[in-house]
């Protein structure tokens, strides 16, 4: 099967040092690939790369077949590869559902009517229900944003990323400041849609990414030293050493 994204040989140098080390990487469709590394381990850099933030010094990026290594990141999303969890535009005092609806029409661009009301629109008001639902928000479409909960937050971010359909989800350390209970509740939301979604999972929460995870790569010093199935990575022995003194691998 062709795998939906294919990095080659990714270097992108800070100076002398190499944040990014000649990483390749291939993601097959459907899976969910978590990559994992100690702190300044280059994970950031690399989704920065993939989200079209960061120009890479060399190397390629193919997503879909295509190259897309030198595409801005509207254009990467227009082909499908979004990043999660990095939404800026929502409004407090709109409901989930306005939101949700209003980032589609976002997404849709000019095709849309600006001047009518978004909930009268159903082309962009079904979408919305849908991606609302699937991230089990569907309850709560009625509330005004600024009336969540953050575990509730991160599940209206989540919708208005699945209402545009991408292929591809980049997910950066969406546990990051949630209690137990909420990243567990992510955990069981990501666990959810597995397999309908390509994800590529950067994450410290180690009970979350072994919970998660088809395969995980682990970056040391940009390099990308392991990558295997979960239960390869926690027997490494590179692995357990370059975590020594960070997180703790789950046994
Ligand atoms: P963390 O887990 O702490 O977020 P990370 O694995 O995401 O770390 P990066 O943030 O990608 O690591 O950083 C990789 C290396 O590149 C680090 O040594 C960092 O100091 C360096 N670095 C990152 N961005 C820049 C920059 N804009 N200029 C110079 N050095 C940078």
């Amino acid at each position: 099967m062709r795998p939906l994204l294919q990095l080659e040989q990714l270097v992108k140098r800070y100076g002398g040092l190499l944040a990014t080390d000649h990483v390749s990487l291939a993601l097959a469709p459907g899976e969910l690939h978590a990559v994992i590394g100690p702190n300044g381990a280059g994970k950031t850099t690399l989704i920065g790369q993939l989200a079209g933030e960061i120009r890479p010094d060399s190397g390629r990026t193919l997503f879909d077949g295509r190259d897309i290594t030198g595409l801005p990141t509207a254009q990467r999303a227009l082909l499908g590869l979004a990043r999660s969890f990095q939404i800026t535009s929502v409004f407090p005092e709109f409901t989930v559902l306005e939101n949700v609806a209003l980032a589609m029409q976002a997404h849709c661009g000019h095709s849309f009517r600006f001047w009518t009301p978004v909930l009268s629109q159903a082309e962009l008001v079904e979408p919305a229900h849908s991606a609302i639902a699937q991230a089990g928000l569907a309850e709560r479409s009625s509330a005004r944003v600024a009336e969540l909960a953050h575990g509730e937050r991160r599940q209206l971010e989540l919708a208005m990323v699945l209402v545009a359909r991408p292929k591809l989800l980049l997910l950066d350390e969406p546990m990051a400041g949630m209690s137990r209970q909420e990243s567990g509740l992510v955990v069981e939301l990501l666990g959810r849609l597995k397999g309908q979604y390509t994800m590529l999972l950067v994450e410290h929460d180690m009970d979350a990414v072994f919970a998660l995870a088809d395969r995980v790569s682990v970056m040391v010093n940009g390099a990308i030293v392991a990558s295997d199935k979960p239960e390869a990575i926690r027997g490494n022995e590179l692995v357990r050493r370059a975590y020594l003194g960070d997180e703790e691998l789950p046994a």
